[in-house]
């Protein structure tokens, strides 16, 4: 499918004409970070194109939950990513969800930033940022197909995986009549959905148990401002023997019951700060709550960093309380 935004043509005309391509997602890559990061780099690769995957982590280490993704074998860390004449961002919201790479991504002859965040400054060269798709990789989707790209197995899997977990399998209100039938495409390519599914979000370590069990024990309801928050420490991660990178779906959990329209989960990390992932069901955009502070995302879905959980929480309250 073409999306109708300007650059659309002059970006298939590069990935059509490009040598050589680097090609990062955002850090702590998700199901579409890495599934729209490698599905590009297998349509790069079958066209002739060197491409090289890489994110800005150091080091750039593939999460358990997706060990099994096709092209994951080419992933390069990011200070060994060459200075290719063509820098494709994908599904970076904001240049600094570059990481380590924004300098290279910025210094590169031609920058494309494929997105699908609201918010996202066209940061590239060439943006195609489109917030009402669905997924980085549906956008990747019709690139691909009108760069002249055969769509096969692993490309196929790698675009189904970014499209399957950024819509909630399927259940999120970005998941439009034209993203199911894209995925029904996707899988005549003999997709392995099922086994996706179970990699993807049934592969949690027993001790993942535990710590949902203490995040959900202690989370905090505010009826009045129809919020619910939880978190967890470092030392919750140490005692429980859970890595971080396996934190990402406990949000999920806290958002999932009806007596809060806003979810809050606050992770936190080595530094002593604060990872706040957000969800909100309704009116309340999370995303400008985000973006106030520094972050971004989508309305439904966005993140932001902080010093302080209570003063975070207090600050979230006035404002909530203000919308309720
Ligand atoms: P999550 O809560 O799953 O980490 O993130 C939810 C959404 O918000 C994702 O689309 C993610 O890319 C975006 N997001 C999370 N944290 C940040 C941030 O610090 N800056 C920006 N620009 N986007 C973020
Ligand atoms: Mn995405």
């Amino acid at each position: 499918m073409r999306w109708n935004v300007d650059d659309w043509d002059a970006t298939v005309e590069t990935l059509r004409s490009a040598k050589a391509a680097t090609l990062a997602c955002h850090v702590n890559p998700d199901g579409d970070a890495l599934g729209s990061l490698l599905a590009t780099h297998l349509g790069l690769k079958k066209m002739g194109v060197g491409s090289t995957p890489t994110w800005g982590t150091s080091p750039a280490k593939i999460p358990f939950a997706y060990t099994w993704i096709p092209g994951a074998q080419d992933i390069v860390q990011p200070e060994d990513a060459p200075a290719a004449e063509v820098f494709i961002a994908l599904d970076c919201g904001a240049a600094d969800r570059l990481g380590d790479l924004e300098g290279p991504a910025r210094a590169s002859k031609r920058l494309i930033n494929v997105d699908h965040h609201p918010g996202n400054e066209n940061f590239g060269h060439l943006n195609v940022v489109v917030p009402d798709a669905s997924s980085t990789a549906e956008l990747v989707a019709g690139l691909l197909q009108d760069a002249g790209v055969e769509f096969d197995r692993d490309i196929a899997t790698c675009l189904y995986a970014g499209i399957v977990t950024d819509t909630g399998r399927f259940q999120y209100s970005n998941s439009t009549p034209a993203t199911l039938r894209l995925a029904a495409d996707l899988l005549e390519y003999d997709v392995p959905a099922p086994a996706i599914a179970q990699e993807v979000f049934e592969s949690s370590p027993f001790a993942y148990l535990k710590l949902v069990g203490h995040v959900l024990e202690r989370a905090v309801l505010h009826p009045d401002a129809s919020f619910v928050y939880s978190w967890f420490t470092r030392s919750d991660l140490e005692e429980s023997g859970v890595d971080m990178d396996e934190t990402e779906k406990l949000i999920d959990l806290v958002r999932s019951t009806r007596d809060a329209d806003v979810a809050a989960m606050f992770k936190e990390q080595p530094d002593g700060r604060w990872r706040v992932s957000m969800r909100s069901k309704s009116g309340v955009s999370v995303g400008a709550l985000a973006r106030a502070r520094g972050g971004g995302g989508h309305e439904l879905a966005a993140g932001f960093t902080a010093p302080d959980l209570e003063a975070t929480v207090a600050s979230l309250l006035d404002e909530l309380r203000g919308a309720a």
